[in-house]
């Protein structure tokens, strides 16, 4: 059989770094992306605090999902992770230890297109171990009114996205794609983040969104048929291929490649984190598995017990949805 995923593990050939704004505070981070050690994931590294805390890019640190995705550990928090988190997925990078001086990842171009860059000037190094990939079995779903997202077997990683607004400017859109290295690169990685202007300005008078410019955010116009940015869209459906961009940097906070259909329909980053509860609480529907190679033959192999994997997440989901945990450090 022909393995659809890599079966090797994958980091950085060599350190990488970025300066940018954090879309919330407005303020200068400092971010360097560093090789890491097979099996150890995605990491990030608050290097402005005391004792340089590590908080894994994982879904059972998710402590919020309004506006964006933060994770935290104890008092310790890392806001906006799905950008850097998809183009992370998106290049194939298992492993990388993420340093940065702030709570926030920048915001950069407001989308993942810049951390594509820094990573092609990196390059991927090859690991011995293989990669724990999540093979889903049977279909899962997440539903809230009319908004739902659902996971189906697929011998792939494929994320199906569409959103409905009721103006001219977006209206209807749909995008489906084969999430691989080079498709994510050249379709989905420079789609950036919108937002209609009255939201921003609301944001402003709340004392959130201050790094939030035009050269950060497509604008919807007042009168929802325009965009203020003057140089106009990248892509005629750009908001949808956003939403994928960010299904995609949210589902990778499971940890592990994934072998399946998403299919979004309205969704955010609150139905995405729905989607992986649901995921993390069923593990008679996934497995996880590996693949070696024999000759050019790829062979499958079921790497845990669905048993143990489930109750190794299950823990953990007690505390979503609980407070969000403050960071003394944060001024957010
Ligand atoms: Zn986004």
């Amino acid at each position: 059989m022909a393995s659809p995923i890599e079966p090797h593990q994958y980091t950085l050939k060599r350190a990488v770094s970025c300066c940018g704004v954090g879309l919330h505070t407005g303020r200068t981070v400092n971010l360097t992306i560093k090789p890491a050690p097979a099996n150890s994931g995605i990491q990030f590294l608050r290097s402005d605090l005391a004792g340089r805390p590590i908080i894994p890019a994982r879904v059972e640190k998710i402590i919020d999902t309004t506006l964006a995705t933060t994770i935290g550990d104890g008092n310790h928090k890392v806001a906006t992770t799905e950008h850097l988190m998809a183009a992370l997925r998106g290049f194939g990078i298992d492993n990388a230890l993420v340093d940065l001086d702030s709570h926030e990842v920048p915001i950069m171009d407001g989308s993942a297109g810049p951390f594509i860059h820094l990573l092609k000037s990196s390059g991927r190094q090859r690991q011995q171990a293989l990669r724990k990939i999540l093979r889903i079995t049977r279909p899962l779903s997440h539903t809230v009114g009319d908004k739902s997202i659902r996971i189906e077997p697929y011998d792939g990683f494929k994320v199906t996205g569409r959103i409905h607004f009721d103006d001219a400017c977006i209206n209807e859109q749909r995008y489906s794609v084969e999430v691989t290295n080079e498709r994510f690169c050249k379709e989905i990685a420079t789609a950036r983040t919108f937002g209609f202007v009255e939201q921003v300005e609301y944001l402003w008078q709340n004392g959130l969104a201050l790094g939030g410019t035009l050269n950060n955010v497509i604008a919807i116009h007042w009168d929802r048929r325009s965009i203020l940015n003057e140089d106009g869209l990248r892509f005629d459906d750009e908001f949808i291929r956003h939403k994928v961009l960010d299904v995609i940097g949210d589902m990778a906070l499971l940890g592990s490649p994934l072998l399946g259909h998403v299919i979004a329909d309205r969704s955010g980053h609150s139905l995405h984190l729905g989607l992986m509860q649901t995921i993390v609480n069923n593990p008679d529907c996934w497995e996880y598995v590996t693949y070696t190679q024999k000759g050019d033959a790829f062979f499958r192999q079921v790497s845990n017990s669905t048993q143990a994997a489930g109750h190794r997440f299950s823990p953990f989901f007690k505390s979503v949805g609980e407070a969000m945990a403050t960071c003394p450090n944060c001024a957010v």
